[in-house]
């Protein structure tokens, strides 16, 4: 199914993000993991493409047609165009459609710190272009609320934004932020400049003080000063810390929920712990404003 079919018959979506397992340890590593996050019923999972090391890369159209096959939950994967030249581009998008993925999160990828891209294209919406003159999937593709790290201002980046959707994106998903406020600014923004696709909100529990340093390496997300207590209240306390993590996404969510968000994605770090306590504090809040928009 496309995935851009879920957001017509949802009002809120809600899916999560996982990472295939490295290439020296057997697939079935993460059976257990996928049946867990299947239990929270989530609308579809994403499985990265390359992120935490580019030997992964090899496993996601593997991981995404297990999450489609085998557990029967709708799967994106997420593909990177910046070190690809076209004719890998098209063997890999012919893999995807060998195994049935319907659906690819279109990104340019992190430029290589040392030395240069190799790859044809430049930007994502040239990979957007690409898969939709060659292929029929549904495509999404990704938005920073704070604006991407490279670009001067956030209304160039919008400015960018407009004409990757303009190419055919069906939705996007946000970077993480931990700042509602912030989201809320973008949308508004995104929604002046004629972007009209939903925009699902990226959230990301921080459960650990090393997720830190990641990410803002990554994002450059700004921290809230009430987030940053949270982090030096309970850094020496990895139970409390996890809690204050979760609770704190859970607000981040409900707030969302009640500000007509189009979706939730949850970065869950291959974390069912984690993803089912932020279920079954949302859930029922996901049921009510779906089942409005059922009656
Ligand atoms: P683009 O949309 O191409 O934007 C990149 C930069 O170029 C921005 O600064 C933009 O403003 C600028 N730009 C865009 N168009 C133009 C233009 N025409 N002229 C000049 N400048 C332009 N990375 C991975 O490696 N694997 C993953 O699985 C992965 N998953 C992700 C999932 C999500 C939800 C998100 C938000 C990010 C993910 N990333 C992943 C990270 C992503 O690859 C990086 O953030 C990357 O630096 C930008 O990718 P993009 O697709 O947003 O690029």
């Amino acid at each position: 199914m496309k995935i851009k079919n879920i957001f017509e018959e949802k009002e809120v979506v809600f899916s999560l993000e996982v990472f295939p397992p490295r290439p020296d340890v057997p697939i079935e590593n993460i059976y257990q993991t996928l049946e867990e996050l299947k239990d929270i019923d989530p609308d579809y999972i994403s499985v990265t493409y390359g992120a935490g090391g580019g030997l992964r890369k090899n496993r996601t159209c593997e991981l995404s047609s297990i999450i489609k096959e085998k557990y029967d939950v709708e799967a994106l994967a997420h593909l990177t165009c910046i070190n690809s030249d076209q004719e890998t581009l098209n063997k890999i998008l012919a893999r995807l459609e060998s195994k049935n993925i319907e659906n690819i999160l279109a990104l340019r990828g992190d430029k290589p710190v040392d030395g240069e891209a190799l790859g044809d294209y430049n930007y994502a919406y040239q990979l957007v272009e690409h898969i939709n003159k060659h292929n029929d999937f549904g495509v999404a593709a990704a938005c920073y609320p704070e604006g991407h790290l490279e670009t001067e201002s956030l209304d160039q980046d919008l400015e960018y934004l407009k004409q990757k959707v303009d190419h055919g994106v069906d939705y996007l998903i946000s970077q993480m932020f931990f700042d509602n406020s912030l989201f809320y600014k973008f949308r508004n923004k995104a929604e002046k400049k004629g972007i009209n696709v939903p925009i699902e909100a990226g959230i990301m529990p921080v459960i650990n003080k090393k997720q830190v340093g990641r990410i803002i390496e990554l994002s450059d997300a700004y921290f809230p000063k009430k987030f940053q207590k949270i982090l030096d209240k309970y850094e020496d306390n990895p139970e409390a810390l996890r809690d204050a993590g979760i609770a704190y996404a859970v607000e981040q969510i409900v707030d969302l929920i009640s500000s007509e968000v189009d979706g939730i994605h949850l970065y869950t770090m291959n974390n069912p712990y984690v993803a089912r306590r932020i279920k079954e504090a949302v859930g029922s809040l996901i049921t009510h404003i779906n089942g409005k928009k059922a009656d």
